[in-house]
């Protein structure tokens, strides 16, 4: 496993992440059983580090792993998990979230604790709950190894709460989509430049990255027939000077064998490599598609609307433009509860898409195109 050293953080971390919001799934629950193999054989080959948060899996994520994780030393992996700034109310609200999430992940401390997706509205509950004391006090306790932050908001504030604090670590959405597209560029230079070890999260893109239409997906497989989409992603940004963890949410043995291949034997990408990617990039500029990353914070709709399912569907139809598999996912296999045309436009989804989705619009956007299929 590539291993990385940051004076900043005064550890050696692996490479590559495990993210643990994309547990394999049975009867609506995690599935247990493999779970906790991918968990084992992730450890077997020297990945340590997982990354949970209070909300992922609907708040199951952290009870899973204060199950398995017990079943190897405490100092012989490295634990992340994150502060839900949306949930504090009160005074004494941190400390009663953060006690639950040592109790629910069977721990006396966390190496890697995060103020979990700030942006402008998250920076007023920290300042007026003193936040920063207070996740310094637990630092000061040994409950915190590193403090850091994950991050969804523009470069301006994000500057902002840079210089707010002494920070160890910062977590950002990057990937060569976003870096080309979107903001990330500019967010993982600022990060950079105040000398933070950056951790990355969605570096698939919530798996848009990972498949493409044939055109596209011929320029790298032209190159590479055996390296995975996914695997192009994963370098790429694992090739970024300043990066230090790649999180990557795995839900099978094929995803997590084909990641450990990757940074079991890491080749940064190489200038012949960025032109193929430049390519494919031209060629997704043009199916224009929806900025979702699958991460269901949107959730639950209360007029039924399975927001990030709809999402998919349209995304994987705009890269392959089969109507015939379009029509079936949507017509067949998504019941009528969870369409597009069940939205209300009740705008209570908007402020919680971390993407800056304008969700209605885009769901009416779909039902229109799919309605023609009928
Ligand atoms: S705007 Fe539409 S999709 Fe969003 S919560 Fe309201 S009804 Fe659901
Ligand atoms: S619409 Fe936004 S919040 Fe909902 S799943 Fe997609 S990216 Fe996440």
């Amino acid at each position: 496993m590539k291993k990385n050293y940051f004076e900043k953080l005064g550890v050696e971390l692996p490479n590559l992440g495990f993210g643990c919001m994309r547990f394999p799934i049975k009867d609506n629950k995690i599935n247990f059983e493999e779970s906790k193999e991918l968990i084992h054989h992730a450890m077997r080959n020297g990945l340590n580090y997982f990354d949970t948060a209070y909300p992922y899996h609907e708040g199951e994520s952290e009870n899973f792993l204060g199950k398995v994780l017990p079943d190897f030393p405490r100092e012989s992996y490295f634990l992340s998990t994150k502060l839900p700034i949306w949930k504090i109310e009160n005074e004494g609200d941190a400390e009663k979230y953060f006690n639950e999430q040592l109790i629910k992940l069977n721990v006396d401390y966390f190496d890697f604790y995060h103020l979990h997706a700030m942006n402008e509205e998250r920076i007023k509950i920290m300042e007026k709950f003193n936040l920063y004391d207070f996740v310094a006090k637990k630092k000061a306790e040994g409950k915190i190894k590193h403090i850091g932050f994950s991050f969804h908001d523009t470069n301006e504030v994000l500057q902002r709460l840079i210089s707010a604090y002494d920070w160890d670590f910062v977590q950002l959405q990057i990937n060569y989509w976003d870096y080309a597209e979107n903001d990330a560029k500019k967010a993982y230079e600022i990060v950079e430049k105040h000398n933070i070890p950056c951790f990355v999260m969605e570096p698939v893109r919530g798996g848009f990255l990972a498949s493409f239409a044939p055109q596209a997906e011929k320029h790298m497989k032209d190159f590479a027939p055996d390296q995975s989409l996914a695997s192009w992603a994963l370098r790429w940004v694992a090739s970024l000077p300043n990066v230090a963890v790649v999180l990557s949410g795995m839900s099978n043995q094929i995803q997590l064998n084909d990641n450990l291949n990757t940074f079991n034997d890491f080749k940064p990408i190489t200038k012949e490599e960025l032109t193929i990617i430049d390519e494919v990039i031209e060629d997704l500029r043009k199916i224009k598609p929806v900025p979702c990353t699958g991460c269901r914070y949107c959730m639950d709709c209360s007029f039924g609307v399975d927001i990030p399912n709809v999402f998919e569907i349209y995304n994987d139809y705009k890269k392959s433009e089969n109507k015939d598999i379009a029509k079936k996912s949507y017509f067949l296999f998504t019941e009528e509860k969870y369409r597009a045309h069940n939205c209300q436009k009740c705008l209570d989804c908007l402020p919680k898409c971390p993407q800056g989705i304008n969700i209605p619009e885009e769901l009416q956007k779909i039902d229109i195109e799919f309605s023609n299929f009928k």
